[in-house]
């Protein structure tokens, strides 16, 4: 039975009023589990049918979906590894919905490990737009790295830095900002019920503080017109509907918008919603902004790539041709002796503290290129030269997942190879003799 404090009870009661009992029932459930649907991989209808468990949509977000029963084993699914699916809490993606994401959009996911929401954000643009996903955390920015690479996210950036530098620096450069800020966490308490040990009232008041700093920095990077959703995974009116009347009185040019959403329950705002387990998500709550006014444009232009070409360039751009149908080449961007195809919108800024600008398409050793595990996860197998296309049911899958080298079938001639599993990439390998050296990362093999 999960023992809550009495304070956090009482807290609780001017929240919730009369469902506080049924609130605390509901700790005893098991918590919400859910999927988001990755549409730079996948599509729903195809995906869902070929997953070996049960989903149901859920209302938060039209590609979001709960896990029904056992779901164990789903992050270790070939699907997962190859970035067709996110798991994702159900009610966290609901902030995603707020910020209605539009083709061609600039967005800026200011607090962004592990990388759900930019997740779903990736896969609205769809490849169109730019998402800037930032995290301040250095070890944390890897973790959102890695996610997406298994995403396929091109038209992307990773950073880390402090939102108040990052913000200054890009200036009104956005579109949509999301500000998914850390939190006391009580979404959290049923599935990590450790969690209720580090809560106080103290640690409220210091989150709530902590979230207008992170809010105040955010403001500036919205374009006039744009606008700001701001999250958390936690019930505490302080921490939610406290730091957006802070924010607003302090930011006569920002307007809060209503929501309408059909999901949640009113907050105490019009502009925001909260959802508790007895709405059907572990707990959350956004709230939605625009940007009335602002300076005159003092956003930062976009990055030329420099276009006298060179030795080096062209051979790597040969090299590329050698694996890709399609380079490319208006992108292509070397810096140490690695190459990169950069976003689209990349914008001409430095000292943000870039982790990752669009796609690592290889590095250059000893005189050839070496392609990169992101540039085939990133990129559809029908653009590869050469594609090993092994179904679920193959032994291979699991083998190529380890890290062992593989048969081909003589299906492929020598070279690199894209690896997929019904159609969706894993990977790849170098083929050789009907045989395939397995180039899937170290650190993402199984055991
Ligand atoms: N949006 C993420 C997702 O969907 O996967 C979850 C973000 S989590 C709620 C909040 C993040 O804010 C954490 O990764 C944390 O490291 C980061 N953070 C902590 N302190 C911060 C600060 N002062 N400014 C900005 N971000 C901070």
């Amino acid at each position: 039975m999960v023992i809550l404090p009495q304070d956090y009870i009482e807290e609780l009661q001017a929240i919730f009023g009369t469902d506080t009992a049924a609130y605390q029932d509901l700790m005893a459930q098991p918590p919400y589990k859910g999927l988001s649907v990755n549409r730079l991989k996948a599509r729903p209808e195809t995906l869902l049918a070929e997953l070996p468990f049960a989903t149901e949509k859920s209302p938060f977000y039209a590609d979001g979906y709960y896990i029904c029963g056992e779901s164990d084993g789903v992050g270790r699914h070939p699907y997962h590894q190859a970035g067709a699916f996110y798991v994702q809490e159900p009610s966290a993606t609901s902030a995603v919905t707020l910020l209605d994401i539009q083709p061609n959009d600039k967005v800026l996911d200011l607090c962004a490990a592990p990388g759900g929401k930019s997740a779903q954000i990736a896969s609205c643009l769809c490849g169109t737009g730019l998402l800037w996903s930032n995290e301040v955390v250095r070890h944390r920015a890897q973790i959102l790295l890695s996610n997406f690479e298994r995403m396929g996210v091109r038209e992307g950036v990773v950073s880390s830095c402090h939102p108040e530098t990052l913000c200054e620096a890009l200036g009104g450069f956005f579109d949509k900002v999301l500000v998914d800020a850390p939190c006391s966490g009580e979404g959290m308490f049923r599935k990590d019920p450790e969690a209720i040990g580090e809560w106080s009232r103290e640690h409220v008041k210091a989150c709530a503080e902590r979230q207008f700093s992170i809010l105040h920095s955010a403001a500036q990077a919205v374009k006039v017109g744009g606008t700001l959703v701001y999250s958390t995974c936690t019930f505490s009116h302080e921490e939610n509907e406290g730091v957006i009347q802070a924010f607003l009185s302090a930011h006569p040019d920002f307007e809060a918008v209503d929501v309408h959403e059909p999901f949640g329950r009113p907050s105490g705002l019009a502009c925001g919603v909260r959802i508790t387990p007895m709405d059907g998500g572990e707990g959350h709550f956004a709230a939605k902004l625009r940007r009335m006014d602002g300076d005159a444009d003092t956003s930062p232009s976009l990055f030329t790539l420099p276009s006298r070409p060179d030795k080096q360039r062209t051979e790597v751009l040969h090299a590329l041709a050698d694996i890709l149908a399609d380079v490319p080449q208006d992108r292509l961007y070397l810096s140490h002796d690695k190459a990169f195809f950069l976003p689209r919108y990349y914008p001409n800024v430095t000292g943000v503290g870039v982790v990752r600008a669009g796609v690592l398409a290889g590095e250059w050793k000893k005189n050839r290129l070496e392609p990169s595990h992101a540039l085939f996860m990133a990129t559809p197998p029908d653009v590869c030269r050469q594609v090993l296309r092994l179904s679920l049911t193959d032994s291979r899958v699991k083998d190529f997942l380890q890290g062992l080298e593989i048969d081909t079938d003589g299906s492929t001639p020598d070279g690199y190879t894209s690896v997929t599993v019904n159609g969706y990439s894993l990977g790849f390998g170098k083929t050789s003799h009907a045989r395939l050296k397995n180039k899937y990362p170290k650190g993402l093999r199984r055991a």
